[in-house]
């Protein structure tokens, strides 16, 4: 439910309003609009009764919110939300590019592509040390050690680091040593990890689910903003879909609905959407040219020996050609690069 106050309603009567809300169970979001507050009710608002709410002299309007997230909804917050990495500022006018290799090899291959990186331009450093691979038998990630690599690499270039948690038996250590903790597509429904993260504040990268909705994408990041931390980034990575010549099918529509529905940021993943190295140009350049907030592509400086993803990596050398036309359509579509 919202509750949209007139125009110039006294803060003591909007404190007094959010304290009835309370009063009641539910917890009150406020928001400042151009001359209006909005407060946005959050719980089971089954219990009220929104005729009461509208009889105050200071409510304009009452309206009830058909969708189940709520703060993660563009009705409860209409402008977009900006998260701080750093120096970086990801959503807004700014494209975001988080570019690295699937997973982290070597403390020279992570420093030697953090550093070309650099060179080019780019957000922030990706490497997966907590690999979820569909075979047991498959390379499962350096672990731990993959976490100080990656750090030694963020020293060496001042680069934000990226990188997916698996359970929550890390938890401290990620919210300690990462700059921007990555949920993969396959946990994205792990309700318990969602919570532990929500009581963090730190941004959280979301992956869409092999087979999730928009729907229950966004719940789930209801899920971690109803614990208090609202600095969730969605990424779209493709779906599962009848299609077998890409690995998933990149939603594009995704991103205007996101963008229609939520005030979260969206970036895309055309690396494990497509699953091939070569299309990975194409669906940037559509991602961006659709309205996302960025990119996070898989970058590798010698793909045919990657130990993971080679298949889908592109080149330092082809990351710097990406960049540059994604340099033309950024102003296209009134973003900075
Ligand atoms: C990854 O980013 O390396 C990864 C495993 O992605 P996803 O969770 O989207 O499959
Ligand atoms: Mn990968």
């Amino acid at each position: 439910m919202i509750v949209i106050l007139k125009q110039g309603t006294p803060t003591e009567e909007i404190e007094k309003l959010v304290g009835i809300i309370k009063n009641l169970g539910l917890d009150a979001k406020i928001t400042e609009g151009t001359g209006k507050t909005v407060i946005g009710l959050v719980g089971d608002t089954t219990i009220l009764d929104g005729k009461k709410l509208q009889a105050n002299k200071y409510v304009e309007k009452v309206m009830t919110v058909q969708e189940p997230f709520k703060r993660a909804n563009r009705r409860f917050k209409q402008e977009d939300t900006i998260i701080q990495v750093g120096d970086k500022k990801i959503g807004g006018n700014t494209l975001t590019i988080i570019a690295g290799p699937c997973s982290v090899e070597s403390e020279e291959q992570i420093v030697g592509i953090a550093k070309s990186l650099k060179a080019t331009g780019v957000t922030a450093l990706r490497g997966g040390a907590f690999k979820p691979r569909t075979s047991p038998y498959s390379f499962q990630g350096l672990e731990l050690e993959g976490l100080e690599l990656l750090k030694i690499a963020r020293a060496e270039t001042g680069l934000a680091i990226v990188t997916e948690i698996m359970s929550t038996n890390l938890i401290d250590v990620f919210e300690r040593d990462v700059d921007i903790i990555q949920v993969g597509a396959r946990n994205m429904q792990n309700f318990d990890l969602l919570k532990q993260l929500g009581k963090l504040n730190k941004p959280i990268l979301l992956k869409r689910g092999l087979s999730a909705t928009i729907e229950e994408w966004i719940m789930s990041a209801e899920y971690i903003m109803s614990g208090g931390n609202d600095n969730v980034i969605l990424c779209e990575r493709g779906i599962r879909t009848i299609e077998t010549y890409t690995r998933n099918t990149l939603d594009i529509s995704a991103i205007p609905i996101v963008k229609k529905l939520s005030h979260l940021p969206i970036i895309v993943d055309p690396s494990h959407a497509a699953g091939l190295a070569w299309m990975v140009d194409p669906l940037s350049r559509a991602a961006i040219a659709t309205g996302a907030d960025g990119l996070i592509i898989e970058v590798h400086n010698d793909p045919a020996c990657a130990l993971c993803d080679g298949q889908q990596s592109i080149t330092p050398e082809e990351y710097k050609e990406l960049l540059d036309k994604l340099k033309i359509i950024a102003p296209v579509v009134e973003r900075e690069l």
